[in-house]
C-alpha cells in the first residue's frame, strides 16, 4: 500500500476535528478517545467541548465527584467509560504529576486504558511512530493488502500489518510522517473505505487495492446481527440512570419503578447491574443516587 497517495488525500480531506487542533492537549485527546470508543463523532463534539472547558486538566476532573462526571456524560451511552476516565484522571493527577504519559507502556498501565487508546494517545498527542489499529484501519488493511472484503476480529498481527505499511525513511526507521499516516489511514476507513459501501472511485489507492484487483470478492465472515436497543437491559439501565442524572439529590425506589414500568424483572436486573458497576449507590436511608 503506497503511503504517499493516502497522505496526499488526507491533506485535502482531513476533517477539522477539535481534538486534532494544535491547542488540544494530550488530556483533551485522551478524553476524545474515551468518548469515541463507542459513540460517533457527531455526538461526541458537544460533550467533548464541555468537558475540556470544565475539566481542562486531569487534576480538575480528579477533584470532581463521580456523580458529577456521570451527570456530565449525559446521553453518550456506555457510562462505565465516564467512570473509567474519572479513575484514570485520578491516577494521572496523583502518579504522573498531572501530565498524560507519552509512551505506550505507561499509558497501558493507566486504569481503563486499553491497547488502542494507549497507542492513539502516544501517536496523536505525542507524535510517537507507533501503529494504531482501530476497526477502520483493520478494514482498510484487510481489503487493500489482503484482498478480503472484511476484517475478522482483532488479531495480534494487525499491529504488524499496520507497522509494515507505515512510511519509512531510507534507514528503515519510521519516517516523520508515520504518525500522520496512522491518522490518515483511520480517516480513509471512516470516510471512504466504509464497512457497507466503500467508495472505491474516490479512494486514493484504488489502483493498488488487492480487494478491487481480485474482483471484489464477497465477505466470508458471518453476518453480524445489528444490535437492537429498544427493550434491552441497556435501555432499561439508561432510563434508570436518566432519573438519577436529572436530580441532584437521592430518589425513592418508586421513581425508578416509574421509569421502566413494563417489566419489573428486567428493571430489577438493570438496577442490580448498575449497583454492581458502582454507577448507582444506595444511601443509608434506602434511597438511590448516582455512584461516586
Ligand atoms: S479501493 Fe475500495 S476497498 Fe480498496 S481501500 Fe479503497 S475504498 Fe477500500
Amino acid at each position: 500500500m503506497p503511503p504517499g497517495p493516502i497522505l496526499a488525500w488526507f491533506d485535502v480531506h482531513e476533517r477539522d476535528l477539535p481534538w486534532r487542533r494544535d491547542e488540544a492537549t494530550a488530556w483533551h485527546i485522551l478524553i476524545s478517545e474515551f468518548m469515541l470508543q463507542q459513540t460517533p463523532v457527531s455526538r461526541v463534539l458537544g460533550p467533548w467541548r464541555e468537558w475540556v472547558t470544565r475539566w481542562p486538566t486531569p487534576a480538575d476532573m480528579a477533584a470532581a465527584s463521580g456523580a458529577d462526571v456521570l451527570r456530565a456524560w449525559g446521553k453518550l451511552g456506555y457510562p462505565r467509560r465516564a467512570q473509567r476516565l474519572h479513575t484514570c484522571a485520578k491516577s494521572i493527577a496523583a502518579q504522573h504529576d498531572n501530565v498524560v504519559p507519552d509512551d505506550v507502556d505507561a499509558l497501558l498501565a493507566l486504569p481503563g486504558v486499553g491497547e488502542y487508546t494507549a497507542r492513539a494517545v502516544a501517536c496523536f498527542a505525542y507524535g510517537r511512530a507507533v501503529p494504531v489499529v482501530d476497526t477502520n484501519v483493520r478494514r482498510v488493511i484487510a481489503r487493500a493488502c489482503h484482498g478480503r472484503a472484511d476484517a475478522s476480529t482483532a488479531r495480534r498481527s494487525d499491529l504488524d500489518d499496520a507497522s509494515a505499511i507505515a512510511p519509512r525513511s531510507a534507514d528503515g526507521e519510521p519516517a516523520p510522517t508515520a504518525p500522520r499516516f496512522s491518522a490518515a489511514l483511520m480517516e480513509l476507513g471512516a470516510l471512504v473505505c466504509t464497512a457497507r459501501n466503500p467508495r472505491c472511485d474516490a479512494c486514493p489507492i484504488v489502483g493498488s487495492c488487492a480487494w478491487v484487483a481480485a474482483g471484489r470478492p464477497a465477505s466470508t465472515e458471518p453476518r453480524k446481527r445489528v444490535q437492537r436497543y429498544e427493550g434491552t437491559d441497556r435501555q432499561a439501565r439508561g432510563r434508570l440512570l436518566d432519573v438519577l442524572r436529572d436530580r441532584t439529590g437521592p430518589v425513592e425506589r418508586d421513581r425508578l419503578d416509574a421509569a421502566w414500568p413494563a417489566d419489573p424483572g428486567q428493571r430489577a436486573r438493570a438496577l442490580d447491574s448498575l449497583l454492581v458497576d458502582g454507577l448507582v449507590e444506595i444511601t443509608d436511608d434506602g434511597l438511590f443516587r448516582l455512584g461516586g
